[in-house]
């Protein structure tokens, strides 16, 4: 296959379909763990094609959704002080901090700007070199390298006025906390591809082997997906845990190395809290001791202060595949994409948006 049209064929989905009710004897739970993946899944109705033994139960994998409150208002209380520009991706700028957002700063006065990548705000910081220029990094693996590409570039311009707020996370740390959880209902994961074109698959394999689940790394056309799930099916029918990867034509089992090195040279693994899911080791990457000069939490002395969600924003049980959004009491109102109560519904990853853009607003319809 080389074009994408030929990922949503409508007869090859037909025959995936009929190759999971051929072997789907009984009900399965089954996250997608990328909000990529959930929205695929949404917007082409995959969840009310599959049998209804199937629930697809969606996952933690949107890293505007569980960049936690307190890293946002880290950013709010830097981005008010005089001589900074804060920058960051659109979706960002958007996702209510404790008593505000970064738009709302910018209409107070801040300089708040919008980048598509670390490399434009390190432009804005060479063009522009009376402002500290300050990159809101969030992302996981598979944006980490580009950010830790614009510290190395800063480091050897030796540029004063650039730094970052280190807010990347790491899937595998959030896979073993659901699993791990009392309350836990997944019992196979289809795991993000663009992940593993970075990472390799190796990290998953200790979770395989330490939960007894299945785990299939699967990419985000409709094909991806529902070939993502007859795999795991088949898997969870046959009594087998393995990790296998469906995302072929773009994973390798190592993954990418170069990026790989880069990364290790400049974040170092270190325990944050999610959104949702709390506090997980090694769950984040901060920037290394030999970048310390680029991280702006260290050169402006912020300190993050614990913030409580907001309680009628269920984005913690989303997350965990425990509540679909119509199921959320505030879904659809007062929350919306135009007024959101949480990441979430901000989120061109967030599975509140995935499922108001879809138009799926009664909670009776998401029962299966
Ligand atoms: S619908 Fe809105 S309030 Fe409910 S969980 Fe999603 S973001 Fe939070």
């Amino acid at each position: 296959m080389k074009f994408v049209d030929e990922f949503r064929d409508p007869g090859a989905v037909r025959a995936l379909l009929d190759r999971i009710r051929a072997t789907v004897t009984k009900p399965w739970t089954i996250m997608e763990v990328c909000g990529g993946q959930t929205h695929t899944i949404l917007r082409y109705g995959l969840d009310q094609l599959l049998p209804p033994e199937i629930t697809l139960v969606h996952g933690p994998g949107c890293p505007v959704c569980v960049t936690p409150i307190e890293m946002i208002d880290l950013a709010l209380e830097l981005a008010r002080r005089p001589g900074i520009t804060l920058c960051s991706f659109g979706d960002m700028l958007r996702v209510p901090g404790s008593s505000s957002d970064l738009f709302d700063a910018r209409a107070a006065g801040a300089d708040v700007r919008i980048v598509y990548s670390p490399l434009d705000a390190l432009e804005l910081a060479r063009r522009e070199t009376s402002q500290q220029v300050v990159f809101f990094a969030v992302g996981f693996e598979t944006t980490a390298p580009t950010t830790a590409m614009a510290l190395r570039h800063a480091s050897r311009l030796n540029l004063p006025n650039f730094s970052i707020i280190a807010a990347h996370v790491r899937v595998p740390p959030a896979l073993e906390a659901i699993l791990s959880s009392d309350e836990n209902c997944v019992q196979g994961f289809l795991a993000a591809g663009h992940v593993c074109t970075v990472m390799g698959i190796e990290e998953y394999r200790p979770i395989v082997e330490k939960f007894s689940v299945p785990i299939v790394v699967t990419g985000f056309e409709p094909l991806d997906l529902l070939h993502g799930v007859a795999m795991c099916v088949a898997q969870l029918e046959s009594g087998r845990a393995e990790l296998e990867t469906q995302y072929v034509r773009s994973v390798r089992a190592e993954g990418n190395l170069p990026a790989q090195a880069l990364m290790a040279e400049v974040f170092t693994p270190v325990a944050r809290r999610w959104r949702g899911l709390g506090v997980m080791p090694n769950s984040a990457l901060a920037v290394s001791e030999r970048f310390a000069a680029y991280d702006a939490v260290r050169r402006f002395g912020l300190i993050a202060e614990p913030a409580p969600e907001p309680s009628e924003c269920h984005a913690g049980e989303v997350l965990r595949g425990l509540l679909k959004p119509p199921q959320c009491p505030s879904f659809g109102n007062p929350c919306t994409p135009e007024h959101p109560l949480g990441a979430p519904m901000v989120s061109s990853e967030g599975a509140c948006a995935a499922y108001f853009r879809a138009g799926r607003l009664a909670p009776a319809a998401e029962a299966k």
